[in-house]
């Protein structure tokens, strides 16, 4: 990967890009060998060892202005300014060696409790993956807002003596600097989820609840959200064919609002199916990236192989869904509905434990 073909400025550095488009960010990924075009117009990319998040490699800085809030321990790993500090400039220099690739975008689709960030990406298809699950505003406005800066350097391979890593890759999170390190993973998922803890801990001050949950609306603009552990359905059951899709992953529930954090999906593809899951399925086309799918002689993806990962995944923007909320936020949520995996039978299938709607 490292021998990749890459595009000089003028200077003779390699270049930094701004704001590419799908279409661009797409022909970048192919013709540098990062990705292939599948049949359907997307691209597959393979993440290499962890085609999963790496919990154990996440850290927060612990420094002064957060510290006493944040609940340390094996969630929540603490690391010192000063071990960032020389990992962010050391993954700057290698950053100023390779091509990158900026994106000016939100996180969160509320005009009040939005962030503006900038995303710097070594790969293009993670640039893309940024477009895709971050949203790419019509007018990016940092407003009298605070950027956060998020940096994905892939290619930099973590020594943990030298970094004072776990292993060769690392998210970090500084809170006082506004910035999000992720280094040594291919994994995009990282990406989304990062930036998520930070709303997660932002939020809540605002008197915003941050929600692990799926949301979408009905006819009569009824918000039902759906609450669930990986894999128990949270993504199909949002984009339901009759219903419109806000998010399929992270919200914001304030006074009179649930706003979408997010502007794309993130589904399981494992045994996906058009005929269980048409919404999904028909949203994996062009500006769609597949995650460690097997595709066969035809490009076609196999989405019955998991001989990579179980954790087949497809990011696609919102803009790849016709049945959708416009503006990616709606009313305050008249269902709410948990969705538990319960082997041992337990609980009946379907369990009525708190209505909220008002008859
Ligand atoms: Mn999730």
């Amino acid at each position: 990967m490292n021998t990749m073909s890459q595009e000089h400025g003028s200077s003779g550095q390699p270049k930094n890009y701004n704001n590419l488009t799908t279409a661009d960010l797409a022909e970048r990924a192919v013709i540098r060998g990062e990705g292939k075009f599948a049949s359907n117009g997307a691209i597959v990319v393979e993440t290499g060892a962890r085609t999963g998040r790496s919990p154990k490699d996440r850290f927060i800085v612990d420094e002064p202005s957060t510290s006493e809030s944040i609940d340390w321990g094996n969630v929540n790993l603490p690391i010192t300014p000063e071990v960032f500090e020389h990992l962010w400039d050391r993954v700057q220099v290698h950053l100023g060696e390779t091509e990158t690739y900026t994106s000016n975008l939100h996180v969160g689709a509320d005009p009040e409790h939005y962030l503006p960030i900038e995303v710097t990406t070594q790969y293009a298809w993670h640039s893309l993956f940024g477009r895709s699950m971050f949203i790419d505003p019509e007018h990016y406005n940092p407003h009298n807002k605070e950027i956060w800066q998020v940096v994905n350097a892939p290619l930099f391979q973590c020594e943990p003596e030298r970094d004072g890593t776990h292993s060769d890759g690392t998210v970090m999170i500084n809170f006082a600097q506004r910035k999000v390190l992720i280094a040594g993973m291919r994994y995009a998922g990282e990406m989304k989820k990062s930036m998520f803890s930070v709303q997660n801990f932002l939020l809540p001050e605002k008197d915003v609840l941050p929600m692990h949950c799926s949301a979408n609306m009905g006819a009569a603009e009824d918000v039902t959200l759906f609450f669930g552990l990986s894999g128990t359905g949270k993504t199909t059951l949002s984009a339901d064919p009759s219903r419109l899709l806000i998010g399929d992953d992270e919200h914001g529930w304030g006074k009179g609002t649930v706003f979408n954090l997010e502007g794309g999906c993130y589904a399981k593809c494992i045994d996906l199916t058009r005929k269980n899951e048409p919404v999904i399925f028909d949203a994996i086309r062009f500006g769609a990236i597949v995650e460690n799918v097997v595709i066969d002689e035809n490009r076609d993806p196999d989405y019955t192989d998991s001989s990579l990962t179980e954790n087949t995944r497809a990011c696609y923007p919102r803009s790849n869904i016709e049945e959708k909320v416009p503006e990616n936020r709606a009313g305050e949520p008249s269902n709410i509905i948990f969705l538990t995996c319960d082997v041992s039978g337990v609980i009946p299938p379907v369990s009525l434990l708190l209505s909220l709607i008002h008859i």
